[in-house]
């Protein structure tokens, strides 16, 4: 492509609010066969709320929150914020926190009036044996909801059910990328219940689950070794290293200075319908070139 016809295509994409910020990547996307997607803060609000405690018996409702809400204050994590939130509407004291060690995801621990507070997925807790709270989480999974298990000393004490909810255009994005020919994947840290439940909701092809935040990038990588061309969309700072793996990162708006330093095109709203903005571009100023 001509260096006017790539400056052209840039100007026009501005304006539609994707930002290119190599001139490569505008030629590349154009071959993009599957635009693989983040899933929280990407294709969901990202700001989930919680919904449900679910206590066990030896353990009473406002302390826990406290606890929990306590060890979160610490965390950046979306269910950080939902638990937080849920604490301070409660009109609860959080304590001061000793101690916090976060485990990108899993989970978070903490120690908190000389008690260990830990919360996060079943790979947190690996060994526990969380008893009635695995069947009822996976009821909430299997509705796209998201649980995380709060143990206490050593003991399980709860688990906490909190709901975000799709963006109100994530549906059409991926219908209108299905309309042009490109296959859809979805690749998240949550639970596989809740992903399924998600991409179904959103008619995404394929869905890869429970992938560690340091193991998003080889998932793309394999995506892109069926001889794919892919492009990846994402948020947060777990996505950086996958961003820079595909043929060509998006960041959405959201995302942090880390992601979008690794990232070629960056929608500055967070509508994930950029991407469909993002391809036009790039097949139209691709086209009138050749
Ligand atoms: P996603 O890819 O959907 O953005 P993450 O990789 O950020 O997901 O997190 C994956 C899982 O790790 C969460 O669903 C949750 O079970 C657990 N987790 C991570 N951080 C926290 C936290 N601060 N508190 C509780 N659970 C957490
Ligand atoms: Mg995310």
């Amino acid at each position: 492509a001509t260096p006017t016809a790539i400056m052209v295509g840039t100007g026009r994409a501005a304006e539609l609010g994707v930002l290119f910020r190599r001139g490569e990547a505008l030629q590349q996307l154009q071959q993009a066969d599957m635009v693989a997607f983040d899933k929280t803060g990407t294709l969901t609000v990202g700001k989930p709320v919680l919904t449900d405690i679910i206590l066990d018996g030896d353990f009473e409702h406002d302390e826990v929150l406290a606890l929990v809400a306590a060890a979160e204050s610490r965390s950046e994590h979306p269910i950080a914020t939902a638990i937080v939130t849920a604490a301070e509407q409660a009109g609860l004291a959080i304590p001061p926190v000793e101690r916090f060690e976060s485990l990108p995801g899993r989970g978070i621990a903490a120690t908190i009036a000389g008690r260990l507070v830990q919360v996060g997925s079943t790979r947190l807790l690996d060994g526990l044996d969380l008893g009635d709270f695995r069947s009822t989480a996976e009821q909430v999974t299997q509705a796209g909801r998201t649980a995380v298990f709060v143990a206490i000393d050593g003991k399980p004490a709860a688990a906490i059910v909190v709901a975000d909810v799709v963006k109100p255009r994530s549906a059409e994005a991926i219908a209108a990328l299905h309309r042009l020919g490109v296959k859809t994947a979805m690749i998240s840290g949550d639970d596989r219940r809740t992903a399924a439940a998600i991409a179904r909701e959103l008619g995404i092809d394929e869905v890869r689950a429970e992938v560690l935040p340091a193991d998003k990038a080889e998932v793309v990588r394999g995506l892109r070794n069926n001889g794919r061309t892919v492009a990846y969309v994402g948020d947060g700072i777990n996505d950086a290293p996958a961003l820079a793996e595909a043929d060509v990162g998006i960041a959405v708006g959201n995302g942090t200075d880390v992601a979008i330093e690794s990232a070629d095109v960056v929608l500055v709203g967070g509508d994930p319908r950029g991407v469909l903005d993002a391809i036009t571009v790039s097949r139209a100023t691709m086209r009138n070139i050749q």
